[in-house]
């Protein structure tokens, strides 16, 4: 059911505006819309299915962050993150996505990856949490197995 802020008006079910009351000083704002979390899941899908990375870099925040920061490969931007899928797709790599949740914190994806032969890295399936903000991918955050996903999908932010 959703609640009503008492502050604003918006109308929030779990972390999550059903409805936004379209106030200046709305106090909800941090929270991301149904709207917002259902286009970006549903273009997130068709994106990485299809291997559209023109689709994939409307959905990105100029700067996107993906890796911690000591990882070799972080990336820092949206030019990082679609240089790192166009590399991974001329190897030859195909995902399925397996499973959409969306939740306070943005959109969660279970790929199923199709690594090439010659591939040195074969982890099955990927767990990424893509982190919305503004109606925008802020991060991409990989979890080891759905249900880490599935706490931070669920933990409204700050
Ligand atoms: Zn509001
Ligand atoms: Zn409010």
């Amino acid at each position: 059911m959703p609640v009503a802020c008492a502050d604003c008006g918006c109308l929030v079910e779990r972390g999550v505006r059903v409805e936004s009351c379209h106030r200046p000083d709305c106090c909800c704002e941090a929270l991301p819309t149904r709207d917002d979390l259902d286009r970006v899941a549903a273009a997130l899908r068709h994106a990485l299915e299809t291997r559209d990375l023109d689709q994939l870099g409307t959905l990105l925040a100029d700067d996107v962050r993906w890796g911690d920061d000591d990882a070799p490969n972080r990336c820092r931007s949206r030019r990082d993150v679609l240089e790192t899928f166009q590399r991974l797709v001329a190897t030859g790599v195909t995902g399925e996505i397996a499973e959409v949740e969306t939740g306070p914190a943005g959109v969660l994806c279970r790929l199923v990856v199709r690594w090439p032969e010659s591939a040195p890295e074969r982890r099955p399936e990927v767990v990424h949490l893509y982190r919305l903000q503004d109606g925008h991918i802020v991060e991409i955050e990989p979890h080891p197995d759905l249900d880490h996903g599935r706490t931070a999908l669920s933990t409204i932010p700050a």
